[in-house]
């Protein structure tokens, strides 16, 4: 246990453990099996990783991806750990050359598909290799329950069959309960060790809009990261496909990625995004599995997602290298009756399960309560962390109303004098004392409540019907768009209490001259604290050249956190280079010489100190 810091240096360049790391590895090294839960992100590849260096042997990494093994193993062989992959689409002579470094006992990590390890006699043939343990990365695909399963997988369990004395350690980033006792049960794990990590990723800063202006509001968010990458999920195949000209014509580089195009067109388009080649990927939610990008700084939908797993799983996809990143979700209610009408579908039982999981949704996106505490709070873990640093909400992009009271009570009694029948939209604009004929043909514009906003931005009422709704002083009776006063919203209506409505300062005018982003800004920004902005922009392009040449992805020969460091401390030489998370001797030694020159040449045309700690 105690050389694993010391592998962690020299091989990966890191200089501490990420949280539960330590205890994950110390299982691999006492051969207790063991079961990792951590989010994305969280560093579970490398609690196998590096007690398999540590420990003599070979260790066996089943992984379900293909693309992801492959990732893996360049992002290994980089670090200078000897490790090679089995699968089905392998050239012949390339699995020869596999079989041949097994057999000479210098493979310390083996990546097989499952389908590969459970083909004719592979296990039994493994039985004259010295194993050190099996890790199975991605392991809610062994459960039904996960939302990806593969059948494959089910058959793992014949690992313990076959080796009853190897430890097996499993990881996933699937949070419930029942596909972790699935998991643990399906491989036949003994007396497994259960690591389960918090879920909060401070570095992920979350924030939610009402869809108005799609464009417009996508624009915005892409032009503050002009230059870096960028998902925009879409609910439609439709919408990916206009979106993507849109953001084209206005500037932007971006592809699309949906299930209905040309095989060879998706790929093209993927690698070009993984490769940094294009800006913003426009998909669907067929994008995003086996991608492993680690410098993703955006994540906006478009659309609401039919789920809160669904919304976590994909904006999950940013940030992954731990430096800051933004997920923005766009949502409206046309975005509910969609899901609405596509789980019409389903069967009884699966129906009321997926309009639970849209309600959950839907109240997310209105509430005004911190994202990330109710994010984790979905999941079953309290946030202890408050405010959080990283939603709009505690970021004070939405300020509470001193007015909550009597705003509500004018909203409720609004829905009651109006009857049944009437949506947020009609409300609003009833409320706002709006000419429009729908209105007028309602008679609306009689009412006593006719007006009484015409003060407040509609976006503004809007909102604050969505938050009572969420906060459940108004329901949308049978999954319809018309409200009704709850017997919770009666007692606001003879206030004997008070709802919490907040307002978006967004939505208030801008004064001229301010600054026009809307960005929920972090207090701290000690990311960049330090870092020369131009050098890590001109580090970006050596990479970028070099990942060419060399036909590797660009994060894997160093990734954008240890390009930051780098633009930080701006060593001169080879030990000082060791000295930047993220470079290890082998990293140092195959592509030190050229980030070295390169910043000792910036340095010295901008007169520059160097060798910072
Ligand atoms: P997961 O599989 O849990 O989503 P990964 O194993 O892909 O996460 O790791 C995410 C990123 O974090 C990778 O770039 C990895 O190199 C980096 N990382 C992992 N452990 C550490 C550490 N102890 N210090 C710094 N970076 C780390
Ligand atoms: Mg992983
Ligand atoms: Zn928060």
């Amino acid at each position: 246990m105690h050389r694993l810091p010391i592998l962690l240096k020299n091989f990966w360049g890191y200089e501490s453990f990420r949280p539960n790391q330590r205890e994950a590895m110390q299982c691999v090294m006492s051969g207790r099996d063991s079961l990792v839960v951590l989010p994305t992100g969280g560093g579970k590849s490398i609690c196998y990783q590096a007690p398999a260096m540590a420990l003599p042997g070979m260790a066996v990494v089943v992984s379900p991806l293909i693309s992801l093994m492959k990732d893996q193993i360049d992002g290994l062989v980089g670090c200078g750990v000897p490790a090679a992959s089995l699968n089905s689409s392998m050239a012949p002579e390339d699995r020869r050359a596999t079989f041949s470094t097994m057999r000479s006992g210098r493979l310390k990590i083996l990546y097989v598909a499952p389908e590969r390890l459970l083909m004719d006699g592979f296990l039994d043939s493994l039985r004259e290799h010295n194993i050190s343990f099996f890790a199975i990365d991605e392991a809610h695909c062994i459960s039904q329950w996960g939302h990806d399963f593969r059948p494959e997988y089910r058959r793992l369990a014949a690992l313990k069959e076959t080796f009853p004395d190897v430890a097996v350690h499993a990881y996933t980033a699937t949070a419930t309960p029942l596909v972790r006792d699935d998991i643990a049960k399906q491989l036949g794990l003994h007396k497994p060790e259960v690591i389960v990590g918090s879920f909060f990723r401070p570095n992920l800063i979350y924030s939610v809009e009402r869809r108005h202006k799609r464009l417009e509001q996508i624009a915005e968010i892409a032009n503050r990261y002009r230059g870096e990458s960028g998902i925009v999920y879409c609910l439609t195949r439709r919408n990916v496909e206009e979106l993507a000209i849109d953001l084209h014509n206005e500037g932007f580089s971006a592809a699309p990625y949906h299930a209905g195009l040309e095989d060879d067109v998706r790929h093209r388009n993927q690698d070009a995004f993984i490769n940094d080649k294009v800006q913003i990927i426009v998909a669907t939610v067929a994008f995003g599995m086996g991608i492993d990008k680690s410098n993703v700084r955006f994540v906006v939908h478009a659309g609401m997602p039919r789920s809160l797993e669904h919304y976590q799983q994909e904006s999950g996809r940013a940030g992954r290298d731990g430096l800051d990143a933004e997920c923005v979700l766009l949502y409206s209610g046309q975005d509910y009756h969609f899901w609405t009408r596509m789980l019409e579908e389903l069967d009884p039982e699966p129906h009321k399960i997926a309009m639970r999981k849209l309600s959950a949704i839907y109240n997310f996106c209105q509430s005004a309560e911190c994202r990330h505490a109710a994010l984790l709070d979905y999941f079953g873990e309290t946030l202890n962390v408050r405010p959080c640093n990283s939603c709009d909400v505690c970021l004070g992009r939405l300020e509470p109303v001193p007015e909550s009271l009597v705003i509500s009570q004018k909203i409720l009694s609004s829905v009651v004098r109006q009857g049944d029948g009437f949506g947020p939209q009609h409300t609003a604009l009833v409320l706002a004392g709006s000419k429009d004929k729908t209105v007028i043909s309602a008679g609306h514009d009689g009412l006593s409540t006719y007006g009484l906003l015409n003060a407040d931005p509609r976006e503004s009422i809007l909102d604050w019907i969505g938050q009572l709704t969420a906060q459940q002083y108004l329901e949308r009776p049978n999954g319809s768009d018309a409200l009704a006063v709850t017997s919770k919203g009666w007692l606001v209506l003879r206030g004997e209490v008070t709802p919490r409505l907040m307002r978006d300062v967004t939505h208030q005018p801008i004064p001229a001259g301010a600054p026009i982003t809307k960005a929920p800004r972090k207090k701290d920004d000690a990311q960049w604290d330090g870092v020369d902005r131009d050098l890590f922009d001109m580090l970006k392009v050596l990479r970028r050249g070099m990942a060419e040449s060399l036909e590797l992805r660009a994060y894997l020969i160093f990734s954008d956190a240890t390009l930051r460091d780098m633009a930080r401390r701006r060593p001169s030489t080879k030990k000082s280079l060791l000295e930047v998370s993220g470079v290890g001797q082998y990293k140092a030694a195959q592509y030190g010489k050229d980030f070295l020159k390169l910043i000792r040449d910036y340095c010295a045309a901008h007169d520059l100190k160097m060798d910072l700690g």
